[in-house]
C-alpha cells in the first residue's frame, strides 16, 4: 500500500502547489489591475420609500478586466482584503465617485453615496484623510458621504470606534452593513457612534413569508429604533414589502424594484426623473 499513499501524497502536493499558484496568480492581476487602476464603480439608487424619491446611492465597485469582462466584487473583495489592496481600492473608488458625480452632489445638498468600507479601511483609517482631501477640493460636503460598515470580527472594537468617531466629527454618517448577520456585534451596538442600520437583503426576503426567520424583522427594527438609528432595507424586490417597511417606518431602501446597480450617467438620469414627479 505505501506505493498508493505514496501516490496520494503526490496528488494532494500538486493540488496544493497548483492552489497557491492560481492564489499568487490572481493575487498579481489583482495587483496589476490596481495599478493599471481597472476599477469601476456602479450606482445604487437609495429610495425615501414614502415618497419614492431618490435620496442618494450606494456605489459598489467592479473590475472592468482588460478584455471587457466585469468581475462581480464577491470574485475580488476577498482576496483584495487578504492581500491589503483594498487601501488603495477604496482610494480609487473615492476618486471615481468625485469625478463621476461631483456636479450633481454640488448641486442638491440633499444626494448622499454610501461607500463600503472593509475592516483594514476601518482599522487603519487612513482613506479618510484621503477622503477628506479629494471631496474638499471637489466642493462636496462631508454629510454626503456616508460609510457602511460590515460587522466583522476581524476588526478591533476600539481602532474601529475611533475611525468611528473620527468620521462622525467630521460630518459623515455611518451605518452597520448586513446588519443581522453578523456575530458579536449586538455586544457592542450601543457603544459604537453609529446613525443607521442597514437591514441585509436575506431579512428582506422573509417578508410576507410565514417562517421562522421572518420573525426576526420586528427584532431589528426595535434595535434600531431603541438605538435611535434610522435604517435602510436592502434587497427591496416587491410592492408588499414596500408595503410593510412604510408600515414600520422604515424610512429608506434600495433594491431591484427600483433599480438595479447603474452606471453614474444612468444613476443622473434616474435621480433626475425621480425629482421631477
Ligand atoms: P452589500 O454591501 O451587501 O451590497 C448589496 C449587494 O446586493 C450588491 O451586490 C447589490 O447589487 C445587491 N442587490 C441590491 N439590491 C438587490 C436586489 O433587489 N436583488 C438582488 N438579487 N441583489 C441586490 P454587489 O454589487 O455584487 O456587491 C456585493 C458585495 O461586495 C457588497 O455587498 C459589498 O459587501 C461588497 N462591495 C461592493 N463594493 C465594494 C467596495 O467598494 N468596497 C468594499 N470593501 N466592498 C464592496
Ligand atoms: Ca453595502
Ligand atoms: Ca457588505
Ligand atoms: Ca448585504
Amino acid at each position: 500500500s505505501l506505493p498508493i499513499i505514496g501516490f496520494i501524497a503526490l496528488l494532494i502536493g500538486g493540488a496544493i502547489i497548483s492552489a497557491v499558484r492560481s492564489r499568487s496568480s490572481a493575487l498579481g492581476a489583482l495587483r496589476s489591475a490596481v495599478q493599471r487602476r481597472e476599477f469601476v464603480v456602479r450606482y445604487q439608487p437609495i429610495i425615501e420609500l414614502q415618497t419614492g424619491r431618490c435620496v442618494g446611492a450606494e456605489a459598489l465597485v467592479r473590475w472592468r478586466r482588460y478584455d471587457g469582462s466585469i468581475v462581480p466584487p464577491e470574485e475580488f473583495i476577498s482576496l483584495a482584503e487578504a492581500s491589503g489592496l483594498i487601501i488603495p481600492i477604496t482610494d480609487q473608488v473615492i476618486d471615481l465617485l468625485v469625478a463621476e458625480l461631483h456636479d450633481v452632489l454640488v448641486a442638491d445638498r440633499n444626494l448622499h453615496i454610501s461607500m463600503n468600507l472593509s475592516a483594514q479601511d476601518i482599522q487603519t483609517g487612513r482613506g479618510l484623510d484621503y477622503m477628506q482631501t479629494q471631496i474638499g477640493r471637489a466642493g462636496i460636503r462631508s454629510d454626503q458621504i456616508w460609510f457602511e460598515m460590515t460587522e466583522s470580527g476581524s476588526v478591533e472594537i476600539d481602532a474601529a470606534r475611533a475611525t468611528m468617531m473620527r468620521m462622525r466629527d467630521l460630518g459623515h454618517l455611518v451605518s452597520i452593513d448586513d446588519f443581522g448577520t453578523g456575530y458579536a456585534s449586538l455586544h457592542h451596538l450601543h457603544s459604537l457612534p453609529l446613525d443607521a442600520l442597514k437591514i441585509d437583503k436575506s431579512f428582506i426576503d422573509m417578508i410576507g413569508h410565514d417562517t421562522a426567520g421572518s420573525k426576526v424583522m420586528p427584532y431589528i427594527l426595535d434595535i434600531a429604533a431603541a438605538l435611535q438609528l434610522f435604517c435602510v432595507a436592502e434587497g427591496v424586490q416587491t410592492q408588499e414589502q414596500v408595503d410593510y417597511l412604510v408600515e414600520r417606518n422604515v424610512a429608506f431602501g434600495q433594491g431591484w424594484l427600483f433599480s438595479k446597480p447603474l452606471t453614474s450617467e444612468g444613476f443622473v438620469a434616474f435621480y433626475k426623473e425621480r425629482k421631477a414627479r
